[in-house]
């Protein structure tokens, strides 16, 4: 089958892969001039099914309010106040009631949980290639914070592994921590989790579909879906036509606006974070990948000489005044935490997470019998990109996917947000 994935992020050129692998005759186009440019670039590297909870959680109408009055920490909204950021505003608080968190936690957990299994047990990509390690990620809390009520019974319901850890024992987990100034008083550690540069491995696996004969046509943006009845006959470019028996649309944020052409309207916004990337020589480098929960600021050595540090959320796209005060704070955090990079200059980088209210992608089938979604993975598209992929790839070659799609449904906000279907919540949650 002759099949276009429109974008060549860590979503579409993993996607790309999967395709090439089931033999099929591939085209991904990019608008850019090479892959993961978009929100893969340089985001926090971690496969983290141990913390891919909903964003969109009880109580997030007070953290808003908090946010509104500046008061937010590392969370802000930002204006203009367009019809879009209320609309997704509004359902972003619809999902943030108990049962709808749990269930949306738990849909999110599946998806990334298979695919970080699917991603760590093969070998194709050697995570020399991408800085990748398999060592477990910590989740950290300062004295006056924990887990949420609901996160270890999440866990526990899926299998996933983890340990609770107090101070000493999360620095016998990471040595860096011992010479911190910012002090952690517990943390989750689950050893299944790991990190790795998401761009190196997106680059990595375009290499791969390419020798299997895919072509990548960088430079080329998709302008429409060209649609005829219910089917997509290929893809408008800026450069011409191009026919395709499926279109897969993996353009992350701007997928929105590709999709509305077609008809959808779905609730991708942009939420921004921040990165900084140092080179690093020393041989103290973190150990494992961490998340300071309350700081919300992660970070992960890449190979031996990359650490990086990522962090904040700010809906919609922030002014430059703003983007500089994040700056200042991300990497005053960094030396914080790991003061060997005093003297280092990072080199900086602003993001913006595709994100959906629920947090979940819009993964599967469309309306249209040929067109396939592969986007809005939020703040977890890395750790999903390989399930995303294998499912993607089984819906086309007509085998059933390992998991139930319906939370990933590209109709589940219809109607100005009425949910069809939530997935049970597991009865060991009461
Ligand atoms: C600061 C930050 C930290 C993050 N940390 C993590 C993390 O630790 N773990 C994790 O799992 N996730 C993380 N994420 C989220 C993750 O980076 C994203 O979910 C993921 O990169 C989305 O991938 P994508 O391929 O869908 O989109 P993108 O990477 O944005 O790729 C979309 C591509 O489509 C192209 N494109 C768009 N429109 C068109 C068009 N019309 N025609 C042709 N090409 C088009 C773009 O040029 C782009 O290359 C983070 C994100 C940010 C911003």
């Amino acid at each position: 089958m002759r099949i276009v994935v429109v974008g060549a992020g860590i979503a579409g050129t993993v996607t790309a892969l999967a395709l090439s692998r089931e033999g099929h005759e591939v085209h991904i186009f990019d608008g850019a001039a090479e892959a993961a440019r978009g929100a893969s670039h340089a985001n926090a590297g971690l496969i983290s099914p141990g913390h891919c909870f909903s964003w969109a959680e009880p109580g997030v109408a007070g953290v808003a309010l908090k946010s509104l009055l500046g008061l937010g920490d590392g969370i802000s909204i930002c204006p203009p106040w367009t019809p879009s950021l209320l609309r997704w505003g509004a359902l972003f608080a619809r999902e943030g009631t108990r049962e709808r968190w749990l269930s949306n936690s738990k849909a999110a957990l599946a998806l990334a949980a298979y695919s970080r299994d699917l991603q760590f047990g093969a070998s194709d990509i050697p995570l020399d290639d991408y800085g990748g390690r398999h060592d477990g990620i910590l989740y950290l809390y300062g004295e006056s914070d924990k887990p949420g009520p609901y996160d270890e019974a999440l866990l526990s319901a899926a299998g996933e592994a983890f340990e609770s850890l107090d101070h000493d024992g999360l620095l016998n987990c990471e040595p860096i921590l011992h010479a911190a100034t910012v002090k952690f008083a517990r943390a989750v550690f689950c050893p299944n989790d790991g990190t790795g540069d998401a761009a190196r491995y997106a680059t990595a696996a375009l290499g791969k579909a390419v020798q299997l004969g895919a072509t990548a046509r960088f430079g080329e943006k998709v302008i429409r879906l060209d649609i005829s009845g219910n089917t997509v006959s290929g893809v408008e470019t800026d450069r011409g036509s191009f026919k395709a028996d499926a279109v897969v649309v993996t353009a992350g944020l701007s997928s929105r606006q590709l999709l509305a052409s077609a008809g959808y309207t779905l609730p991708i916004y942009p939420v921004t974070g921040y990165s900084i990337s140092y080179r690093v020589a020393s041989p103290s480098r973190p150990r494992v990948g961490a998340v300071s929960i309350p700081h919300k600021v992660a970070w992960a050595a890449f190979g031996e000489e990359t650490v990086r540090f990522t962090g904040f959320a700010d809906i919609g796209v922030p002014g430059s005044v703003k983007v500089e005060e994040r700056f200042r704070a991300l990497e005053a955090f960094a030396c914080e935490v790991y003061p060997e990079i005093r003297d280092a200059k990072p080199s900086r980088w602003v993001g913006q997470r595709p994100m959906t209210p629920d947090n979940l992608p819009f993964l599967g089938a469309a309306e249209h019998s040929n067109l396939w979604l592969n986007c809005g993975h939020g703040a977890m598209g890395w750790t999903m990109a390989c399930g995303s992929a294998r499912i993607v790839a089984d819906l086309i070659r007509g085998r059933e996917p390992a998991l139930d799609l319906s939370p990933y449904r590209w109709d589940r906000y219809r109607l100005l947000g009425r949910r069809s279907a939530m997935t049970p919540i597991p009865a060991s949650i009461s």
